[in-house]
């Protein structure tokens, strides 16, 4: 949250700020006034409630274990948890072909890395399941399905070992990684307002690195990638091939 201009750091501003906005903003002002954004992480929520005295007891810590009665919440929760575990499944397949495909080793590599983080979302997934008292199980994900099509259609339709292959495919990556923090960053949202500590920390290291491979791969295209890509013609590509229907 952006503080206004007449919002500054000194202590007369902050004060008048608190009366303005009375107390139950006084944590949100407490933040602000450090210089923090409004928390969004799962740590920054707990200090939250810590702050506001909306501290849980030992026995609502242990409502993880607690099956009875189910919400609508806790059911879509656990919907979205089954969806994203298809997802996370679905791309264990697809990243080895994204890989093969890509032209440079940055790009082969930082795939083969997402691989192995991939391995261990499912592995978290599961142990997410697990303290739930629930069975692993996936859900069709239509959005994934979409994805993955769309990342083998721009398969197809670049050219092997060409820079535009990797530009294109980067951008493919993205939008999956883009899902995945979606769907992570809302299930850690419910995780805490549902007071599932322990389940939100493990969705909230999985959602950390989705948003560092979201980076990763901004920075590899940008390191050199779209810069060759741009030098790319259509020409020298049909010509290379042999192919006449170029006019
Ligand atoms: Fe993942
Ligand atoms: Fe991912």
């Amino acid at each position: 949250m952006k503080q206004s201009e007449t919002d500054s750091n000194t202590p007369i501003s902050e004060e008048a700020n608190k009366a303005k906005q009375g107390p139950m903003t006084d944590t949100k002002s407490s933040n602000e006034a450090k210089g923090d954004e409004w928390p969004s992480s799962a740590s920054d929520l707990k200090n939250v409630r810590s702050l506001t005295g909306n501290q849980t007891s030992e026995e609502e810590k242990n409502s993880e274990k607690k099956p009875a009665g189910e919400s609508l919440l806790e059911k879509f929760f656990n919907d979205q948890l089954k969806d994203i575990y298809y997802a996370e499944q679905q791309l264990l397949k697809a990243i080895p072909k994204l890989e093969e495909a890509a032209t440079t080793e940055e790009l082969k590599e930082a795939f083969s890395d997402h691989l192995h983080q991939t391995q261990k979302h499912v592995k978290r997934l599961e142990k997410v399941f697990k303290l739930l008292g629930k069975k692993p199980e996936g859900k069709k994900c239509e959005a994934i399905e979409g994805l993955t099509k769309e990342a083998e259609t721009i398969i197809k339709e670049t050219k092997e070992g060409s820079m535009t292959r990797d530009a294109a495919i980067i951008i493919a990556a993205q939008k999956v990684e883009h899902y995945e923090i979606a769907t992570y960053g809302g299930l850690v949202q419910l995780a805490i307002t549902m007071e599932l500590d322990e389940i939100s920390d493990i969705l909230d290291t999985t959602l950390m690195e989705e948003e560092d491979t979201d980076l990763q791969l901004t920075d590899i295209a940008e390191g050199f990638i779209n810069i060759e890509a741009q030098d790319e013609t259509n020409y020298s590509w049909l010509q290379e091939k042999g192919q006449e229907e170029f006019a």
